[in-house]
């Protein structure tokens, strides 16, 4: 080790010390400074919505305090970031900037210009890729195109790819002469300013640390995630996304350690590795095609005439449609910060199909509400649920919130849990309370149009209203 280098690791979005690729290539060369620089303005319409600022105020103190126990410190600033950047080498003589990649349009452009920025100033500018199993650049079909359907993607991508093996923990990090100033993490302001996050802080450990403790928790029931991954009552996912999104802990270390595991092999922890692949998928479109964070991958869609309903948006976000599933899982999501995705698809697919509300101002919701809001998942799931992304459900298939909910939760444990005016009705009520006789809803303390709202819309006219529309826009087979 030459220690007379100095090397600013520029961290983003991948908060951790385990397989770390930039924090690791850093530590091999001399000494390390890790800087954060908080700068919403460069994320353009996409700056971190307020669950996910949540999330990073804690997520920066974990950090902190890991980074703290190698010997290290983390730099808070604010500001431009390649003039931060610039000043930061003034103030420590590092001859180097490393930092992992990300993947939305904006960051590329930002990215970009500061690695040519940098490098011309005789800094050595080297970035990595840490938050993914595949390169978006670097990998393409026969056809020599993106690909856009999900199940040839992803085998190609295991057979020719691969996982890899994660790095080791960063350790011991070599200090600089001096620790340039910084910011106290308050100065930030990511906080709310009224507490609305008690149910999230109740749920949730941002860090490092909380990550490898959901490992540890999924990693017990990972034989039956298949069976039991879309039943929204239970915890049988990993509920790792929020820690991903932070890239609190790596893809590549997530999937060895569960493979590791004495179910490692098990139809549960394989089906677990494709879903993470749908992850890679997401990321793999935004990169490709960037313009569908807002428009349709599709462009037959630009033409849907959807519906302009406030009012109708604002029952569906506050989780009073009427439909209990739906409400529930709006309800889970305001309260935790995290929606379970049967649920997802359930909600994203009753605002886009029941109420012709355009998939953008679901999305958006999504974004300032969701602890894992991320512009390639979101991105993908809306498109997936409105039809108009690639390799996604038909939008003539119209999810049906009463039987999803009588399929996937039979009790109605998930709709206790969050709609708890509901939560006195016989199991078999609750998910379509309107068919309860008088007496058993008085028994309930329920009543319909007062503690419990009307449905906003009928199905079966809803459904008719959806399919009419799409006929409208319906111009012959789905692209390939
Ligand atoms: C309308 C809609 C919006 C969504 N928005 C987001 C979002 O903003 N951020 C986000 O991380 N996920 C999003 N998803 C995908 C999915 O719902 C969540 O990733 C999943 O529920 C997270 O829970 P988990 O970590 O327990 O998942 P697990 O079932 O344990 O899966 C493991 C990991 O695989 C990845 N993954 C699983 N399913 C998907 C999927 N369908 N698409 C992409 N990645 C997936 C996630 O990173 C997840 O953490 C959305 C889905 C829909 C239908």
């Amino acid at each position: 080790m030459s220690s007379h280098h100095t090397t600013l690791v520029w961290l983003r979005r991948d908060l951790r010390l385990e397989d770390q690729p930039a924090l690791y290539a850093a530590a091999e060369r001399g000494a390390v400074v890790p800087v954060f620089i908080w700068n919403p303005e460069e994320d353009g319409a996409w700056a971190p919505g307020g669950a996910s600022r949540w999330w990073l105020h804690f997520s920066l103190a974990a950090l902190q305090t890991d980074l703290e126990k190698t010997g290290g410190q983390l730099v808070l600033r604010q500001g431009d970031s390649l003039e931060t950047l610039q000043a930061l080498i003034e103030e420590t003589g590092a001859d180097a900037v490393y930092w992992n990649r990300l993947y939305e349009p904006e960051a590329i452009a930002r990215d970009t210009r500061i690695k040519a920025a940098l490098t011309q100033q005789g800094i050595e500018a080297r970035s990595f890729n840490g938050s993914l199993l595949i390169e978006p650049p670097e990998f393409f079909n026969k056809q020599g195109g993106p690909w856009k359907v999900f199940t040839p993607f992803y085998k190609a991508a295991l057979r020719d790819v691969g996982i890899g093996d994660p790095l080791p923990a960063v350790e011991a990090l070599p200090a600089p002469k001096q620790w340039p100033a910084d910011v106290p993490l308050e100065t930030l302001d990511l906080l709310p300013r009224i507490d609305w996050a008690a149910g999230i802080r109740a749920t949730w450990t941002p860090g490092e640390t909380g990550a490898w403790e959901q490992v540890e928790r999924f990693k017990e029931g990972v034989a039956a995630y298949k069976e039991d991954r879309d039943k929204p009552q239970l915890m049988a996912t990993s509920r790792l996304s929020p820690h991903l999104h932070f890239g609190e802990i790596s893809p590549r270390a997530a999937i060895t350690a569960i493979q590791a595991t004495e179910d490692g092999a098990s139809n549960g922890a394989q089906h677990f590795v494709s879903e993470m692949y749908w992850r890679e998928f997401g990321h793999y479109l935004l990169f490709h095609f960037p313009e569908t964070t807002v428009a349709p991958l599709r462009p037959e869609f630009e033409a849907f005439p959807w519906h302009d309903d406030p009012e109708a948006l604002r029952a569906w976000q506050r989780g009073r449609t009427g439909y209990p599933l739906v409400d529930a899982g709006m309800r889970e999501l305001w309260k935790t910060g995290w929606m379970h995705n049967r649920v997802r698809m359930v909600v994203a697919s009753f605002l886009v199909k029941h109420l012709l509300i355009p998939w953008q101002q679901g999305a958006a919701w999504f974004w300032d509400t969701l602890v894992d809001a991320d512009l390639a998942n979101n991105t993908l799931g809306w498109q997936w649920t409105a039809g108009c992304g690639a390799d996604a459900a038909p939008y003539f298939r119209v999810f049906n919130p009463v039987l999803q909910g009588l399929k996937f939760d039979p009790e109605g444990e998930y709709i206790a849990r969050y709609v708890p005016e509901l939560a006195a009705l016989p199991a078999k009520y609750r998910h379509e309370p309107w068919l309860a006789d008088d007496i058993t809803l008085r028994a309930a303390g329920v009543v319909l149009g007062d503690t419990y709202p009307h449905r906003i819309v009928d199905h079966g006219e809803a459904r008719d209203a959806a399919l009419a529309a799409y006929q409208a826009i319906k111009t012959g087979g789905p692209t390939s």
